[in-house]
């Protein structure tokens, strides 16, 4: 299903131009228009899926196989020195477009003070453990 309102709909299906890496049935692999680092990409199903969770579990599994694909093709072309991939689900995890999307950032050494991915480390204590692990019981 596609969006009418969502502008990745459209772009994954080829209704707004985009710079696309990649295509295929499923995906389109384009440029961000706000780049974090040169060769930022985002993998766009074409079918309309908010987040992870909504995600169909044969598109999930194909997208990590794209992310492969495409991240392989620009580390290798572009000489980065790493390669983020990351996914947001969520305002509060910094998500803008509610079009799932992977993003593909190839890592330059130096490069920390323009590209913010880490967090401060914390400490696992038995409580939260504990609680976490009653989840998968
Ligand atoms: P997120 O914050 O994970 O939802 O990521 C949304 C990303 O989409 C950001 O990195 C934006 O720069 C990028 N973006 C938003 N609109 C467009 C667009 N029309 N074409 C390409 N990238 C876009
Ligand atoms: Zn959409």
């Amino acid at each position: 299903m596609r969006d009418d309102n969502c502008i990745f709909c459209k772009i994954a299906n080829g209704e707004i131009p985009s710079a696309t890496l990649y295509e295929d049935e499923d995906f389109r692999v384009i440029l961000d228009l706000g780049p974090a680092s040169k060769g930022h990409a985002l993998i766009l199903p074409k079918e309309h899926a908010a987040n992870l969770y909504e995600l169909p579990d044969e598109l999930a599994a194909k997208a990590m196989v794209v992310a492969k694909k495409v991240g392989s093709v620009l580390a290798k072309g572009l000489n980065c020195d790493g390669l983020n991939v990351v996914q947001n689900n969520g305002e509060a995890a910094g998500q803008t477009v509610f079009h799932f999307h992977i993003h593909l950032i190839p890592r330059f050494k130096g490069d920390e003070k323009q590209v913010k991915l880490t967090w401060e480390p914390g400490k696992l204590t038995d409580e939260v453990k504990e609680e976490v692990l009653k989840l998968f019981p």
